[in-house]
């Protein structure tokens, strides 16, 4: 293998500095410490064999195969290269012996074994006195070639502790030393159910050394993250207090709170990064008007960032509403503008005549310079990279911006203790007053005709209904198709119902046109994709008929169920599902018909589909975890959070060696 490819291997596995190597645990082990005789293996169970090569030949029937036969044994390969013929001839010639790992099976010549590992050695050579580690590897990178390259760093680092003595007392910690060599080389004999589930305390040590850094290098970014400047603004200038004079609607006392902590953020010389959080229809939008006229009140500029296209007009629409009387100036950037509009819309946000804009990711594009943005507003952030809230950020120029992010889907307890640790959160956990919960209905495709009457029946009653369709993928033709079919179909069926169809493909223009008929009442039942799934608000519509609801996330629908129970009308939501559920599928059924709460429903989610979901949010943004696990290292990760506090406080020194010696050579991916 070329040095070059072997560094490209190294580098997909992580393997970068030495450290890397050393850090890079075992999978499992191989016990390689003692020989079984040929006719004493147990069978099932991998042994090491040893014996003498007497001959190495090609045979080809039933299929091409080399056959070893040495003393007692004979191995069987299926795919073998030429070198590999000769080396064994060879090893007969000069009476070697072959030490081979496997599974011996009882074959037409006695013992066998099918493609072992195998090494050519003398017949005195000695045993390995530990377990062989087998490390995770990838496609093209030999265990053993990894193994000594592993091994080898082990030998060569000064492995001393990061941790200092009274710290490992107090956390019952193992000395690292010991803990790292032991899971390389653990000793013949050792409980091996202990280093699989990683329960060993040699495992713990890892484990609470990865936590360990991961909470210290959010600390440090938070700390890097306020030696930046940002605009000082005003917590109550004239066109706030205006505003707050004639709210359309009473706050909430959670929305309120979360106002204040916004507001005393945005006073502050240093860049705020706050989550706003609060489930579906809680009232995340005013709370960002307000901090958006601080930026106003400050003689800067806001940016709204939006998921969608729908998303974002809503938002203009809103903002509009309640500010444009103010007369502030808003400015929304869409698909639809034509090259006139956009050049002037472009012009007035660069000139600051646009006091706020509003957008998707358009916002971040090149082209559109800010002439002071001094807060982004980034709504439902969990649909936007990382890299996308960066290139916000940088659209202010010597100064950085004030960041509010908002988010419907909650992040559960354990993730916000590791991988969101670096944000300031505020949560809305009230509910505008006169809402009414939505009442869940599973209801079997067969019973479609009922769900028509239900249909007919809110709409005589000028209520309003959504039908969701599960597409996938908006970008497959297949998968559309079923939006486009049922479309069809509902209209046949429900004639006297003017039914409008909303799906990703459809262009900006005729997208916020079908929207403005919805909100309207013009368009009575909307067929739609999950186009609709956040931030979309028609308080008229009180049903919501989703489709083959056994295909959809839990936080998908937690999300589309949040579209309804928005009037002062009782909603229902039916999920409509297939015969043929999986149990996965019924699971996840089964909760979203239990639960209304988005912290359980998230919580839920995490335990049936592991954190990725969440992660993706983040993507590069933090250290992933390879060892710890966030469901079971719970009581890890309190210790590693408290010993991070400790540390930075006691000894900067130490902590800053440990993210090295863990983060070193991830650096670069996280907090850029
Ligand atoms: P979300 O948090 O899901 O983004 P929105 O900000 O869209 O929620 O608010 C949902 C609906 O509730 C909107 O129609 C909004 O105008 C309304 N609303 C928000 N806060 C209040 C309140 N305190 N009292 C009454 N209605 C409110
Ligand atoms: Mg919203």
């Amino acid at each position: 293998m070329k040095s070059s490819a072997l560094a490209r291997s190294f580098a997909k596995l992580g393997l970068l500095s030495r450290f890397d190597f050393v850090l890079h645990l075992p999978l499992r082990y191989e016990d390689e410490t003692a020989l079984t005789a040929p006719d004493a293996a147990p069978s099932g169970k991998p042994v090491l064999i040893q014996a003498r090569v007497e001959r190495a030949e090609v045979a080809y029937r039933p299929r091409r195969q080399l056959i070893v036969h040495a003393e007692g044994l004979v191995l069987r390969f299926f795919n073998f290269y030429a070198s590999q013929l000769k080396q064994l001839k060879r090893a007969a010639e000069d009476g070697m012996m072959v030490r081979a790992y496997g599974e011996v099976r009882a074959g037409f010549f006695g013992a066998e074994m099918a493609h072992p590992r195998y090494r050519i050695v003398r017949e005195d050579e000695p045993l390995p006195d530990t377990l062989t580690p087998i490390y995770p590897t990838t496609a093209g990178l030999g265990q053993a070639k990894l193994r000594s390259r592993v091994l080898r760093a082990l030998d060569e680092a000064a492995l001393e502790d990061t941790l200092p003595e009274p710290l490992r007392k107090t956390h019952r910690l193992k000395n690292f030393a010991e803990s790292v060599r032991l899971l390389h080389r653990p000793p013949p004999g050792i409980a091996l159910a202990a280093l699989a589930d990683r329960s060993h305390e040699a495992w713990q040590r890892m484990k609470f050394d990865e936590l360990l850094a991961q909470q210290l290098s959010m600390r440090f970014a938070y700390q890097k993250r306020h030696t930046r400047r940002a605009h000082r603004l005003p917590p109550r200038g004239a066109l706030f207090k205006r505003f707050v004079e004639k709210l359309p609607f009473k706050l909430t006392g959670a929305q309120r709170r979360a106002a204040q902590e916004v507001l005393r953020d945005l006073a502050e010389p240093k860049p705020m990064q706050r989550l706003l959080q609060g489930d579906v229809g809680s009232g995340k939008t005013i709370v960002a008007a307000l901090a958006c006229l601080a930026a106003v009140d400050g003689g800067h500029q806001a940016a709204v960032m939006a998921p969608t296209e729908i998303l974002s007009e809503q938002h203009w629409r809103k903002f509009s509403e309640w500010l444009g009387a103010l007369g502030v100036r808003i400015a929304w950037l869409h698909g639809a503008l034509n090259k006139k509009q956009k050049t002037l819309a472009l012009e007035q946000i660069a000139a600051g005549q646009a006091q706020i804009v509003i957008g998707t990711h358009a916002l971040v594009q090149a082209g559109v310079e800010f002439a002071s943005l001094a807060l982004a507003v980034v709504d439902e952030q969990h649909r936007f990279g990382v890299g996308q809230r960066l290139q916000l950020r940088r659209k202010a120029e010597q100064t950085w911006p004030h960041q509010l992010m908002m988010s419907a889907t909650p992040i559960p307890r354990t993730l916000s203790m590791t991988y969101y640790a670096d944000l300031d959160v505020s949560v809305i956990d009230e509910l505008p007053p006169g809402r009414r919960p939505v009442a869940t209905r599973l209801v079997s495709a067969a019973r479609r005709s009922e769900v028509l009457a239900r249909i007919r029946d809110a709409c005589a009653e000028d209520q309003q209904a959504y039908w969701v369709c599960p597409v996938i993928e908006e970008s497959k033709e297949g998968d559309l198709q079923t939006a486009l079919d049922t479309h069809h179909k509902l209209k046949q069926e429900l004639k006297a119902i003017r039914v409008g169809l909303l799906h990703g493909r459809i262009a900006p223009a005729e997208k916020a046109a079908v929207m403005e008929e919805f909100q309207k009442g013009k368009i009575q039942l909307l067929v739609c994709t999950t186009v609709i799934e956040v931030g979309v608000d028609v308080p008229n519509a009180s049903l919501m008929v989703i489709e083959s609801a056994e295909r959809f996330g839990l936080s998908q629908l937690h999300q589309l169920r949040g579209r309804v129970g928005r009037g002062s009308r009782d909603s229902v939501c039916i999920l409509l599902y297939g015969n043929a559920l999986s149990p996965a599928a019924r699971e996840r059924l089964k909760v979203i018909f239990e639960h209304t709460d988005g912290f359980e429903i998230a919580r839920r989610d995490l335990q049936l589909r592991g954190p990725g979901e969440y992660l993706g949010e983040r993507q590069s943004g933090v250290p992933l975890l390879r060892f710890a696990d966030l469901e079971k290292d719970i009581a890890l990760i309190e210790a590693a959070r408290q010993a991070a506090v400790e540390l930075i406080e006691d000894n900067p020194a130490a902590a800053r060696a440990h993210v090295e010696r863990w983060l070193g050579s991830r650096e670069e991916l996280t907090h850029a």
